[in-house]
């Protein structure tokens, strides 16, 4: 009976200071409120909805506010091996797709990145390598969402980066910060923004340009945080 508990005790401390993830957790955000993850049904007056929130009016597909729920704390993202490239040229491209997702990070989500060679842990967003797509774009982020009584649930089918033909010849710093911008333009759709900027200054603009900066810009962060503030799965008028 004692050695019953005692395993109990162990396992439940391995699930509390392991597994448990969630919000509220340590270092996990704090729990929302519950109305603002229970969105679905309400409706937003567009007006005040797009004043001051950025390129995010552009960018609601649907009118409806699709995001991850900050009930979930935080989100795990696994960058696997390139599978084309090996060693040095494997490790450089993985750092550079590893510094793009954590622009993003406390933004609002802490991020846990892992990009291990190996992983038994479950992830929210994955990171898919191709070497081209039929549009020629350089990424793709397959998001997907379910409603679920008041809640809208998001998910993702992988976030594609594209591995230019360059990067096969040799890698340099200018292939590299084109990956990164990549990047983290696919890791906004992934968190949200579905549409586009209509700003080249953003990373949300729909082409890398050469003047493209890897990073994000105020108007990004305006736009994300005006995101994270509606109800999740409201309808916007
Ligand atoms: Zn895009």
């Amino acid at each position: 009976m004692v050695r019953t508990i005692c395993w109990g005790a162990f396992f439940f401390a391995i699930y509390w200071f392991g597994f448990r993830s969630g919000c509220g957790t340590s270092g996990a955000l704090a729990c929302p409120p519950p109305e603002i993850e229970e969105g679905v049904g309400v409706t937003l007056d567009a007006r005040e909805v797009c004043r001051g929130s950025g390129y995010l009016c552009a960018a609601m597909q649907g009118s409806q506010v699709v995001r991850w729920g900050l009930d979930k704390g935080r989100l795990r993202i696994r960058v696997p091996p390139t599978e084309y490239l090996s060693g040095d040229a494997d490790r450089r491209v993985r750092d550079a797709v590893v510094e793009g997702i954590k622009a993003w990070d406390r933004k609002p989500f802490p991020l846990i990145i892992d990009s291990g060679d190996f992983t038994l842990r479950f992830w929210d967003i994955r990171v898919v390598w191709t070497q081209g797509m039929n549009n020629h774009a350089a990424g793709q982020a397959r998001v997907g969402w379910k409603i679920d009584g008041k809640r809208l649930k998001l998910e993702t089918d992988g976030m594609a980066v594209v591995l230019p033909p360059q990067v096969m010849m040799g890698i340099n710093d200018a292939v590299l910060e084109h990956i990164k911008a990549v990047t983290i333009h696919e890791m906004g759709h992934s968190l949200g923004l579905l549409g586009h900027s209509d700003s080249p200054r953003d990373i949300m603009y729909p082409q890398i340009l050469p003047s493209t900066r890897a990073e994000l810009s105020d108007r990004d962060l305006q736009t994300i945080e005006a995101l994270y503030a509606l109800p999740n799965g409201a309808t916007v008028q």
